[in-house]
């Protein structure tokens, strides 16, 4: 729980100062056109500051500015011992403005601050932190080629990074594509997302803080349409590392064919089933976190588990439980460290969620919410939502609705479950409780996702992998398999 009261939150939030130009090569600057985007507080609907929207030609000067940086070989070339200061400092200085940092996420999304405090802004600075210790600790190789000949098989920055981010976790989607990058020793242009441009500016003003030297991380706020495809078509950039939606994913493959064909790597969408066994002995346990893994963050959460697959003895006591737990998470102001649910990001993203509501209401039966809300009159709020006996070709059950709603479904035995779970276009995450090992190990190695979480849901940290099967991407988010995404194998040769 955050040690600052409502009270604190609400002083703090009314002197905050919202970064709101463009930061390129080491400076804030408006865009070249003078356009600009409204930043709108989703749980009041006040615009919070008009946002420099950047355009071709400002992503012209952004990658430039990244170029150069790069093959100057300030940061490409410095030693990794070097890299890793820095980043250990800019971790630091995320801890050190943390209350900042995390009423910038709360206030421009909609998240809980309490959340924002306690997971988001310490969560980025422990990979930043994680990334920095680690880079001077990986060897290259040397291939058994014998003797005359020496091989040396290295791994180098890739060159200009450009790297399109969601808004449900702005800084940690921006962190987990940022630190392993720069900690291998690439530049980055970083587009943050247009609902949740603050948090990276701020990010890249205090990176150069710690030390990172100008043009090595420019950020370009801006719309997808405009700053994103922008990126996403630019010749001189190497590698493009977006998260988001499975459809702008597919356009950033497009984009690549059609343009340098930069590599690009694809955190997307999630439908992902959580399995609950009748052999699960901890009911509680279960509804406890089935709840938290679709409420928290408004449901806004890409591996949100969403499906929530029952054995049918159990089914009406589990959902008898998440009923009770939905009551009790209900949404109110989001700088009230009290609240338990807080705003959807925006007005239009609150339609799309009701449209799938309103059509479950149809096929579905609504056991909880199922209601918009306001919250002191104001605000785009969503009621946490449960239907019960949705059949699982609904579109409740296989579209991704991104939003606090829980689609029920009963199975009658193991393969029945795993063909339900691996019914789905998606693949990024799974979660199964059983207190039976062997169905444990069965079950995980059966379901198609990139993490299954056995007796919790949604595990993650940054020692381990996460990204997707099927349509929910591919390459990987964390860990030091991310470091794969931003070099390149280099061979050296040398004949003596
Ligand atoms: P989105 O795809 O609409 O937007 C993501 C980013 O792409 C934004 O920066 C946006 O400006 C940009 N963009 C949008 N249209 C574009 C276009 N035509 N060309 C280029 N860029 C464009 O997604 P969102 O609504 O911001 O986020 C929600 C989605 O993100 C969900 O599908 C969620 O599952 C996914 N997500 C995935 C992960 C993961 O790790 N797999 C993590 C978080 C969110």
């Amino acid at each position: 729980m955050s040690e600052l009261s409502h009270k604190d939150w609400i002083s703090k939030a009314a002197v905050i100062r919202f970064r709101d130009k463009a930061f390129i090569d080491g400076k804030f600057v408006p865009a070249r056109s003078g356009r600009t985007f409204a930043s709108i507080n989703p749980a009041t609907g006040e615009t919070l500051a008009e946002v420099a929207s950047c355009g071709e030609e400002d992503i012209e000067l952004a990658v430039a500015a990244a170029r150069r940086s790069f093959e100057s070989g300030v940061w490409s070339r410095a030693k990794p011992a070097h890299r890793k200061e820095v980043l250990l400092r800019l971790a630091q200085l995320l801890r050190d403005n943390l209350h900042e940092l995390a009423l910038l996420e709360s206030l421009d999304m909609g998240k809980l601050v309490n959340d924002a405090s306690t997971v988001d802004v310490p969560g980025s600075a422990a990979i930043f932190q994680w990334y920095a210790e680690a880079i001077d600790k990986i060897y290259d190789e040397v291939a058994p080629t014998g003797e005359g000949d020496l091989v040396l098989v290295r791994r180098e920055p890739l060159g200009v990074i450009g790297a399109v981010v969601p808004w449900n976790f702005p800084l940690d989607m921006a962190t987990w594509k940022c630190a392993p990058a720069l900690a291998a020793g690439n530049s980055i242009v970083l587009k943050p997302a247009e609902q949740s441009p603050f948090s990276a500016l701020r990010l890249a003003e205090l990176a150069m803080e710690a030390g990172l030297p100008a043009g090595v991380l420019n950020v370009v706020p801006g719309l997808g349409e405009t700053a994103g495809q922008a990126l996403g078509r630019h010749m001189d950039v190497d590698c493009l590392a977006f998260t988001g939606s499975t459809a702008v994913g597919k356009l950033f493959l497009q984009y690549s064919g059609q343009s340098n064909m930069k590599q690009v790597w694809l955190e997307t969408g999630g439908k992902s089933p959580n399995l609950v066994f009748a052999d699960c002995n901890n009911l509680d346990a279960a509804a406890d976190m089935a709840a938290f893994g679709i409420f928290f963050n408004q449901g806004e959460v890409c591996s949100a588990n969403s499906r929530l697959l029952v054995q049918r003895s159990i089914k009406d006591a589990l959902v008898e439980k998440l009923v009770e737990r939905a009551a009790s998470t209900q949404p109110g102001d989001p700088l009230d460290p009290g609240s338990k649910m807080g705003a959807m990001v925006d007005a239009g993203h609150t339609a799309n969620v009701m449209r799938f509501i309103e059509s479950g209401k149809k096929t579905a039966r609504l056991v909880a919410g199922g209601e918009q809300v306001t919250v002191n009159g104001r605000g785009s709020f969503v009621q946490p939502t449960i239907f019960d006996d949705v059949a699982h070709q609904d579109s409740l059950a296989r579209d991704e609705i991104f939003g606090p709603v829980l689609s029920v479904i009963a199975f009658d035995d193991e393969d029945e479950a795993i063909r339900i779970a691996n019914d789905s276009p998606y693949g990024l995450a799974a979660s199964l409780w059983t207190d039976s090992l062997s169905r444990a190990h069965r079950v995980a190695g059966r379901l198609h996702a990139g993490t299954v979480s056995v007796n919790t849901v949604d595990a993650l940290s940054p020692m381990t992998p996460f990204g997707g099967f099927k349509q929910s991407g591919f390459g990987r988010d964390l860990s030091l398999h991310a470091l794969n995404k931003y070099t390149a194998l280099k061979t050296t040769w040398i004949k003596y």
